[in-house]
């Protein structure tokens, strides 16, 4: 049966694997007292075992922001792919106080591909991967604040003046 994980700097890993014909894995989720049907189950690198933790709780323990650090951003994006993280650098740098959103995982449709040829100063390409990689380097020197995974769910205008 195939089992999707949330990955950051990557899509989602799809491991497929048969747990009741798997010694190894048995052993495993015998070794983190889980029950057989325990999947998702998360092994860090610090020996804390999660059983079925939630995409957010994930996320946290693996380091990356889910919430907003300040009450008030100057600007808003709404999705990492290449648009949002040129936004991103290009705004922050102007000074402005920059949230970014991701639902998914970071780099948004390029982030897929294995090799991006056409995008200006790497002659030879990079991996969209790479690319993610960069902008977020990038974003973060200005400050940028990156939330994953996270949806929008609404935009509105507070002040029409
Ligand atoms: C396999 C592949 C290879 C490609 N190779 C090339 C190439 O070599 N050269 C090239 O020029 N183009 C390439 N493209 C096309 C290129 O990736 C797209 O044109 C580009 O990604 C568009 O960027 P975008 O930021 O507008 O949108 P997207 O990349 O689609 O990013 C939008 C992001 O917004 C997020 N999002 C959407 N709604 C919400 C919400 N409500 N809350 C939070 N997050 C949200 C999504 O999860 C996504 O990450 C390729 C595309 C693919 C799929």
């Amino acid at each position: 049966m195939p089992y999707e994980i949330f990955w950051p700097a990557s899509r989602f890993l799809t491991i497929d694997f048969d747990s009741e014909s798997n010694s190894e894995v048995e052993q495993l989720i015998s070794c983190a007292g889980a029950k057989d049907n325990s999947l998702l189950l998360v092994v860090l690198s610090s020996g804390e075992k999660l059983v079925e933790p939630n995409t957010t709780k994930l996320a946290q323990q693996l380091g990356m922001q889910t919430e907003a650090t300040n009450p008030f951003y100057y600007l808003g994006i709404v999705g990492r792919g290449s648009a949002g993280q040129a936004a991103a650098v290009y705004g922050a740098s102007e000074g402005l106080r920059t949230l970014m959103i991701e639902r998914e995982a970071p780099g948004g449709q390029a982030g897929t591909s294995s090799r991006i040829e056409n995008y200006l100063v790497f002659p030879v390409g990079l991996s969209g991967r790479d690319l993610a990689r960069r902008a977020v380097t990038q974003a973060k020197r200005f400050g940028v604040e990156i939330l994953a995974p996270q949806e929008a769910i609404a935009i509105w205008q507070i002040d029409s003046r």
